[in-house]
């Protein structure tokens, strides 16, 4: 596990199954229908139980646009809450997909911060299918939360959590480039 302290507060990364997370709320990567998908959104399904896609069928009948997120009750996973992120497809880097993708963390994060959650956990929103080139998505994503930590907020810890050993190492070199400044 590596960390870093911002305004009082832990940023950490660490590699493992955000299914199994045990904090109080886990960030999926969503599509923008939010019905479930491949990916860390399968797997949080899976996880999760059928009463998940009946809570968003329920109260997101048309899904949620890219750049932003939704919540929902955890069901069978160990959070209390999921936060459904949708970040943008890599197109290249020109249709705004950095404001897209900071856009899509800051959404979980406002969300989080109204339910009251003290720590949270995020995949690496649109790294996966959604082809969002490395360093630059490990970028967007240490950046934006740490800059939510610097702010108004009542979340004491967020954490990544990264499924491959090349996702974490990008991530660790975000984190050390932020940690050097
Ligand atoms: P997107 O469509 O937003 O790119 P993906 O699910 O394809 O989303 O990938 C996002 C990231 O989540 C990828 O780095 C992928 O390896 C990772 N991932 C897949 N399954 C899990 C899991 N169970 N826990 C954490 N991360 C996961």
């Amino acid at each position: 596990m590596t960390s870093l302290t911002v305004a009082g507060r832990r940023l950490e990364i660490t590699r493992g199954d955000i299914t199994r997370e045990t904090v109080d709320a886990i960030a999926n990567a969503a599509n923008e229908a939010l019905r479930g998908g491949a990916g860390v959104d399968g797997a949080i399904h899976r996880a999760a139980g059928p009463g998940l896609l009946g809570e968003l069928r329920e109260r997101y009948p048309h899904g949620t646009p890219t750049g932003t997120a939704a919540i929902t009750g955890g069901h069978g996973l160990p959070a209390r809450w999921v936060l459904h992120a949708v970040g943008p497809v890599w197109r290249g880097g020109g249709q705004g997909e950095a404001d897209l993708l900071a856009g899509a963390y800051r959404s979980c994060l406002r969300l989080a911060d109204e339910v009251g959650a003290r720590s949270v956990a995020f995949p690496a929103i649109s790294m996966g299918i959604y082809g969002y080139p490395g360093p630059e998505g490990a970028r967007v994503a240490v950046r934006t939360v740490a800059e939510h930590l610097r702010g108004a907020t009542a979340i004491e810890l967020a954490r990544f959590v990264l499924f491959s050993d090349e996702t974490h190492g990008l991530f660790a070199d975000a984190l050390a480039d932020l940690g050097s400044e």
